[in-house]
């Protein structure tokens, strides 16, 4: 036990993990030879934002945005310059009007909410399960009023949301369901991929996802008329748009959320290895699962019956009570032994200054006061307890982009683990004695 090499890292011994390989590049040959390919044709861009052909885009981009739909099993496949605009896109499209309150969860990326806001939404933050730090849905029914208009659920870490019963809720009280699948490309919910049970969903493909092309995004739906509404806002729609019924023109305005030819190139490359990716998370979670299982005051994540799980984050959480060490003091270990992409805590979006103060257009607080009168609905503390609790103490995971994931990999890592927990008599110490 108290041989020199067991002494943690953090108390100047070694760590448990030899240097891994950092942030794997997950570009190869063929994408630079889809480049290549594009920069020889020499057209980077195929849009136009007018009528015609090429406002639907380039040669690339369709291609792309086909082999989505087939891949995602779905009628329409949208691609954008990021998800964040794909999420101002669907807000816009489901014709989210100006005070119209929208439901989604305080543990996610800030532009699913900032989405609302650019359509002068109101979000309203409903508390997180504990289990999957997906939305609650018995939480959503409870904030739901006569000015609520859709549900934004996210499939945070790359698990799906229970879309199964926020899709019976949005029936029941005739709202659109919007999903936020940014870290959940290839993750399902009872055999259907994440995205598709929603009105519209997506993903993402900046740098740090799945799949990525450096900076883009995909919208899936099935829906004829929200896909036409999408493809409007993503290009210009005011100058495209040649009706004149009001009904129609509902937030037809516009923007450039237009996806270049070399990155849509760069995504028709990367979508077939989606699945062989997720196939090395989920064997490297299984690993950590049964490396880790048994190690009290550690819970490994829970994948929901029905749910197939595509580990953007390895979520775990601590009972810090009964280990008698904090988070950050056992974070510090870990991190002292080596092992990589530690993520702390998560957002509370709900406590951003932004919505604290409720200060977003101007400074007359639009729009929570404006033209549609002024809105009840506040933020801070208390409002979501299940999220404030586990982004305050017992939450954290591991970024799975952020190591190699080899069989070796992981068994260090649980090796660092086992480790640290070997030691919690030691750590205790080491804080009364530094307290
Ligand atoms: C990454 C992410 C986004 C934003 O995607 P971008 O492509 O970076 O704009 C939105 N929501 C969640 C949950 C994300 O993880």
């Amino acid at each position: 036990m108290n041989q020199p090499t067991e002494t943690l890292a953090l108390l100047g011994g070694t760590p448990a993990v030899r240097q891994l390989p950092a942030h794997p590049s997950l570009l190869g040959d063929a994408d630079i030879e889809a480049v290549t390919q594009v920069m020889r044709g020499g057209v980077l861009s195929g849009y136009i934002g007018a009528p015609g052909q090429a406002f639907m885009g380039g040669e690339r981009v369709r291609a792309f945005e086909a082999q989505c739909a087939a891949y995602f099993g779905v009628r329409h496949a949208l691609a954008v310059n990021s998800w964040t605009s794909g999420l101002v896109c669907a807000v816009g499209a489901i014709g989210i009007e100006p005070g119209d309150e929208v439901i989604t969860t305080p543990w996610t990326m800030a532009a699913t909410a900032t989405a609302v806001l650019h359509w002068a939404g109101i979000p309203v933050f409903a508390d997180i399960d504990r289990r999957t730090y997906n939305l609650c849905p018995d939480s959503v029914e409870r904030l739901i009023t006569p000015r609520t208009k859709a549900v934004i659920a996210v499939d945070i870490f790359g698990q799906s949301a229970d879309m199964t019963r926020l899709r019976e809720i949005c029936n029941r009280h005739g709202l659109k369901l919007l999903s936020d699948c940014a870290q959940a490309p290839g993750a399902t919910h009872h055999g259907a991929a994440a995205g598709t049970l929603a009105d519209i969903g997506g993903y993402s493909l900046n740098y740090h996802k799945h799949i990525h092309c450096g900076e883009g995004g995909v919208l899936v739906t099935n829906d004829d008329n929200l896909a036409r509404r999408l493809a409007l806002i993503r290009n210009h729609a005011e100058a495209v748009v040649q009706t004149d019924d009001p009904a129609e023109l509902v937030n037809l305005l516009g923007h450039n959320f237009r996806l270049g030819e070399i990155e849509a190139a760069i995504s028709s490359v990367q979508l077939p290895q989606l699945a062989a990716r997720v196939a090395r998370r989920q064997q490297a979670a299984a690993e950590l699962n049964a490396g880790l299982a048994g190690l009290p005051g550690l819970s490994t994540p829970v994948v929901l019956a029905g749910n197939s799980h595509v580990y953007y984050i390895y979520a775990l959480q601590l009972d810090t009570a009964r280990l008698g060490v904090s988070r950050e003091r056992l974070l510090q270990a870990l991190t002292a032994e080596g092992v990589p992409g530690l993520v702390g805590s998560y957002q509370n979006l709900h406590l951003l200054p932004l919505f604290r103060h409720r200060i977003a257009y101007g400074r007359g607080g639009f729009p929570w006061i404006g033209a549609q009168g002024n809105s009840r609905v506040t933020y801070g503390p208390g409002l979501c307890p299940a999220a404030e609790d586990l982004h305050s103490r017992s939450f954290f995971g591991l970024a799975m982009g952020q190591f190699a994931l080899g069989s070796d990999d992981v068994a260090q890592v649980v090796r660092a683990f086992k480790k640290v927990w070997a030691q919690l008599p030691a750590l205790r110490q080491a804080v009364s004695v530094a307290a």
